[in-house]
């Protein structure tokens, strides 16, 4: 039986999940990754790590590297990569694609949700004297640059490499925890708002339950629109459209 190639965009716990799933004697399983984290999680199978060069450079990977089947596994606001996934699986024949995403968090009794569209909205939305724990990717601080009479708690996995663009501000290097570690942390800090963006999973959805519990404000960044593709929410059912593919390429 000949070997078929799959290559999964990563840098999310289900593409970790998926990889895992689908190692198989007959199917060569490439994992990619941006190489933003210094110590992502342990994949199984194979690993390739930074950028293809442009959606351009995604096909012709696609190509040298004879992938039949591309899952996108990328995060929800990931769009760049996405983007490029859509234009690499239309320009290289035959491949099947996919896109693994998560639903989004919905609003639950109790929450304190003010749904924005864009950071300079949810900046916007930020009341002056405010504790506002800032949990977002290192690249979208700096739209919070002018609120100077705005304390910050920062959480990032890693410590910037930049100094960070903001006036008032302390680092928390930490992931997000369980349910009683986020509420301590919002306690201790004095936090008032939570600005997050809607990542769905319940790696970080902790901070949002404690929220709740607290009766702290979520500034809550929506996802962006995205053009409509096959999408699956979960490990299973990507696995289900895998075994699917496969039949159908008659390995
Ligand atoms: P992005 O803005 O969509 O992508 C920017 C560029 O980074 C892409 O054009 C691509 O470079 C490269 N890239 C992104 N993901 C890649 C991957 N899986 N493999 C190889 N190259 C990749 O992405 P981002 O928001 O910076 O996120 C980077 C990675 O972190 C993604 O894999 C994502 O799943 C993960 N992540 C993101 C978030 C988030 O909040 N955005 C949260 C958790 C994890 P080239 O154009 O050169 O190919």
């Amino acid at each position: 039986m000949s070997e078929t190639t799959i290559l999964i965009l990563g840098g999310t716990a289900e593409a970790v999940k998926l990889a895992s799933h689908l190692q198989a004697p007959h199917l060569r399983v490439i994992s990619s990754l941006a190489g933003r984290t210094l110590a992502p999680a342990k994949i199984a199978g194979e690993i390739r790590v930074g950028g293809f060069g442009g959606p351009q450079g995604l096909a012709d990977y696609l190509k040298a590297e004879n992938v039949k089947l591309l899952i996108d596994a990328t995060h929800p606001f990931a769009t760049q990569i996405s983007d490029n996934a859509i234009f690499a699986s239309t320009t290289v024949n035959p491949i099947a694609f996919v896109r693994l995403e998560r639903p989004a968090w919905l609003k639950k009794p109790g929450d304190k949700w003010v749904v924005v569209d864009t950071l300079t909205q949810a900046a916007d939305a930020i009341p002056s004297k405010a504790r506002v724990l800032l949990a977002l990717g290192k690249q979208h601080i700096a739209t919070f640059s002018k609120r100077n009479s705005v304390h910050f708690v920062v959480r990032m996995i890693d410590p910037p490499e930049a100094p960070l663009d903001l006036v008032d501000f302390e680092l928390e290097l930490s992931k997000p925890g369980t349910v009683e570690g986020e509420a301590s942390l919002l306690i201790a800090k004095r936090i008032t708002h939570i600005v997050c963006r809607n990542s769905g999973g319940k790696a970080s959805y902790a901070k949002i339950t404690a929220a709740r519990d607290l009766g702290i404000p979520v500034i809550m960044l929506e996802r962006p629109r995205r053009p409509e593709i096959r999408t699956l929410p979960d490990v299973e059912s990507v696995i289900g459209f895998v075994r699917e593919t496969l039949n159908s390429l008659g390995t």
